[in-house]
């Protein structure tokens, strides 16, 4: 059983030619702000509050990468889908994001969180749209899972298909923090994909 024995703050960046060394696998997370992705951060590593839980949304505008035992990186990316940001803020972060995740060689998947009570909004769409457009790998994670029951998470990925038509079932994950329900599935995604990493690179 994979054992979180080293989990590093390692640094916070900006641009991907800042990213730490050595250099590992690294697994992004994406969503829009108060979709529960420091909440899943700190279930995935088992820390009660690793990841900063965000009272204030739109404070995390830097990319900060978490090193987990030499093994791998999780990635968190900057929260978007504020409303009362301007233009040119909102389109400096997104020029960060796509800077981060654009020919980047390290990048084994991009996990994009959407909330299971709030579903597809604009901006994920565009996210969306973009990464398969590029063809960077993605998963979705429908989050808080806990507060739908069964009946509305199969609602949600039928929505999902029916939306987003390049979209397969296995890329969608069901996930809660308060019950820890989808963690051991995204860990073996994460453990089955750092091992595709070529040594030395
Ligand atoms: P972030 O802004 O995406 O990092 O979101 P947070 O992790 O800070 O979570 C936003 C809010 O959703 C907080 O009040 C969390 O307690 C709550 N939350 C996060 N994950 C879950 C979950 O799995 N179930 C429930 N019921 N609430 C959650």
């Amino acid at each position: 059983m994979f054992k979180f024995k080293e989990v590093i703050f390692v640094k916070s960046i900006v641009d991907q030619k800042n990213r730490p060394k050595p250099y590992l696998p690294e697994f992004a997370f994406a969503g829009r702000s108060n979709v529960g992705k420091s909440s899943l951060i700190n279930c995935l590593v088992n820390r009660s509050n690793f990841a900063h839980v965000s009272k204030n949304p739109g404070k995390t505008r830097t990319i900060n990468y978490y090193q987990i035992n030499d093994v791998f990186y999780l990635v968190d990316l900057p929260g978007y889908g504020f409303a009362r940001v301007s233009k040119s803020e909102k389109g400096s972060w997104q020029k960060m994001i796509e800077n981060y995740l654009i020919q980047n060689h390290y990048l084994k998947t991009v996990f994009v969180l959407i909330d299971c009570r709030v579903g597809l909004k604009k901006s994920d769409l565009e996210l969306f749209e973009w990464l398969h457009f590029h063809l960077i790998p993605f998963t979705i994670i429908l989050t808080k899972a806990d507060q739908v029951n069964r009946n509305g998470q199969a609602k949600r990925i039928s929505e999902l298909l029916a939306t987003l038509r390049h979209v397969s079932r296995n890329q969608i994950l069901i996930f809660s923090a308060k019950n820890r329900l989808g963690r051991e599935e995204l860990l073996a995604e994460i453990l089955r994909k750092s091992e595709d990493h070529p040594a030395g690179t």
